[in-house]
C-alpha cells in the first residue's frame, strides 16, 4: 500500500510540495488506529484519506487546491459573504443523520440524535459547559467557530423530513470501507453534500469510533461516520458525550489531527502548538513535547476521552471559514434550503375586521401576544405590498393600498395563516 501511495505522490510534482512534505512526515499508512503508540480515540480519517490518495492521484491535487485556497483566504480573511438576512455571522448547516442499525440498541432514538446536534452546536459555539477547564495558557486562543448545525427539515426532493433516515441492515458491523454510505451495500445513500452534512450512525468494528472524509473527496461518500454508541448518553464508556462527532466534523471541515499525524507534525494551524504525537485518556497539563509549552491535548482534534477535550482555536475556526469563502470547497452549503420551513405549521387562531377595510384592518389573535407575529400583505399574484404597514399591536394600515383583493399572511415561526381581505 505504501509503495502505491508513494508512486501516486511522485506523479504530483512540485505543485503539491507542501502537501507532499506533510505526507512524508505522516505515519505509515498501513498502521491501523488501534496500534497507536498512545492508547486513545480510534479515528480512521487519515487511513481513509490515504487510501483515497492511493486510488486516485487527482485526490491529492484537489486537496492541494483546497489548501492553496485556504492559504489565500488566511492571508486576506475577507468577510464571508453570507446569505443570512438576520445579521448573524454564523453558517448553519442542515444535517441528515442516517441511523443504520442491525440491532434495536443501534437504532438511536430521535431524542439522542437531537442531543448530538445540541452537543455539536455547543462545542462549535464554545458554549460547552466544560470550556472553563481550558488551561490559562490556551484560554486566549480557545474560540467559538462560525459553524452551527440543524437537523434538516426539507429532504432532497423538497418534502418534509425530521432530519433522520432509518435503515435496518443485515450488516452487524461496518468498517471504514464506506459500505454504510451505500443503500446497495447495506447502508444508506448520502444526501447531496452541497445542501447537507451527512452523518452516519452505525456499529463499527475494530474499536473504531468514527471517521470523516476531508473536503475534496467524492460526493457519494462525503460526511462523517460515528459509532452509534458514541452519541450523548451512549454506551461507549469515556466516548459517550458526543465528542466523536465534534472531532469528525472537525475533519469534515478540513481540520487535521493536532499532532499533524507525524512526530512533531504540522496541522496547518498556527495557534495550535506542535506536539509529538496523539494523547489518550485524560493527560495532566502541561505535558511538554517538541519544545512546546504543553500539548494542547484538550483540543477536539486530539485523541483524548470525551470529557478531556473541550476547545477549538481561532486558527482552526479560520481554516473552517475558508471553506465557506468564495471559491471554498463547502461554499454552496451557505445557500442550502435543507432546513427551510417545511415543518408543519399550526394555524394562527385569528380573525380580522372590518372586511372590506378602507383605512385600518384590525387583527384579533386569540390569547397570543400580537407583537410576536410577522405580518405581510400580498396581491392575488403573490406580489408583496409594501404600502400595508403593521403597527405591532393588531392594526394594519391599508389606507395607501390600491382598491382590490389581497391576502394577509400572519406567521410567528411555528404558526401561519393566510386570509383574504378586500380594500375598498
Ligand atoms: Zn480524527
Ligand atoms: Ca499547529
Amino acid at each position: 500500500m505504501k509503495k502505491v501511495y508513494l508512486s501516486a505522490l511522485a506523479l504530483l510534482g512540485s505543485a503539491a510540495s507542501l502537501f507532499a512534505q506533510d505526507a512524508q512526515m505522516r505515519k505509515a499508512p498501513d498502521q491501523s488506529p488501534v496500534q497507536q503508540a498512545t492508547p486513545g480515540r480510534a479515528c480512521a480519517t487519515m487511513e481513509v484519506f490515504e487510501s483515497q490518495l492511493a486510488a486516485d492521484p487527482a485526490r491529492a491535487q484537489r486537496m492541494e487546491a483546497i489548501e492553496a485556497q485556504t492559504r489565500r483566504y488566511l492571508a486576506q480573511p475577507t468577510m464571508l459573504q453570507r446569505s443570512t438576512t438576520d445579521g448573524t455571522t454564523t453558517i448553519t448547516i442542515p444535517v441528515v443523520v442516517h441511523v443504520v442499525y442491525n440491532t434495536a440498541a443501534q437504532n438511536v432514538p430521535q431524542a439522542q440524535v437531537e442531543d448530538q446536534i445540541r452537543v455539536l452546536n455547543e462545542d462549535f459555539a464554545k458554549m460547552n459547559s466544560d470550556v472553563n477547564n481550558v488551561p490559562s495558557l490556551y484560554a486566549g486562543v480557545a474560540s467559538a467557530t462560525n459553524v452551527r448545525f440543524v437537523l434538516a427539515t426539507r429532504n432532497p426532493s423538497g418534502g418534509v423530513t425530521n432530519g433522520v433516515v432509518r435503515v435496518q441492515t443485515k450488516t452487524r458491523s461496518f468498517s471504514s470501507n464506506d459500505f454504510v454510505k451505500y443503500t446497495n451495500k447495506g447502508g444508506s445513500n448520502a444526501w447531496p453534500r452541497d445542501k447537507y452534512l451527512n452523518i452516519w450512525l452505525c456499529n463499527l468494528g475494530q474499536g473504531l469510533l468514527g471517521y470523516a472524509q476531508f473536503p475534496g473527496g467524492a460526493a457519494a461518500t462525503d460526511g462523517v461516520v460515528c459509532l452509534y454508541s458514541s452519541v450523548p448518553g451512549g454506551t461507549a464508556s469515556n466516548y459517550n458525550l458526543g465528542r466523536t462527532a465534534t472531532h469528525e466534523v472537525g475533519h469534515w471541515l478540513n481540520l487535521r489531527h493536532i499532532w499533524g499525524d507525524a512526530t512533531c507534525g504540522n496541522d496547518f494551524v498556527a495557534d495550535t502548538p506542535t506536539q509529538q504525537t496523539s494523547n489518550g485518556g485524560c493527560p495532566t497539563f502541561p505535558k511538554i513535547t517538541c519544545n512546546n509549552q504543553g500539548d494542547m491535548s484538550m483540543n477536539y482534534m486530539d485523541y483524548t476521552y470525551d470529557q478531556c477535550m473541550y476547545m477549538f482555536t481561532a486558527g482552526q475556526s479560520s481554516r473552517m471559514d475558508a471553506l465557506f469563502a468564495v471559491g471554498g470547497a463547502r461554499e454552496l452549503l451557505k445557500s442550502s434550503d435543507g432546513a427551510k420551513a417545511q415543518r408543519q405549521m399550526a394555524v394562527v387562531p385569528m380573525s380580522l375586521y372590518p372586511n372590506p377595510a378602507s383605512d385600518v384592518l384590525n387583527l384579533e389573535i386569540k390569547g397570543k401576544a400580537r407583537s410576536n407575529y410577522a405580518i405581510s400583505v400580498y396581491d392575488l399574484r403573490g406580489q408583496q405590498m409594501t404600502q400595508a404597514r403593521y403597527d405591532g399591536d393588531g392594526h394594519v394600515q391599508v389606507a395607501s393600498l390600491p382598491k382590490g383583493l389581497y391576502y394577509i399572511r400572519i406567521a410567528n415561526g411555528t404558526e401561519v395563516t393566510h386570509q383574504r381581505f378586500e380594500k375598498e
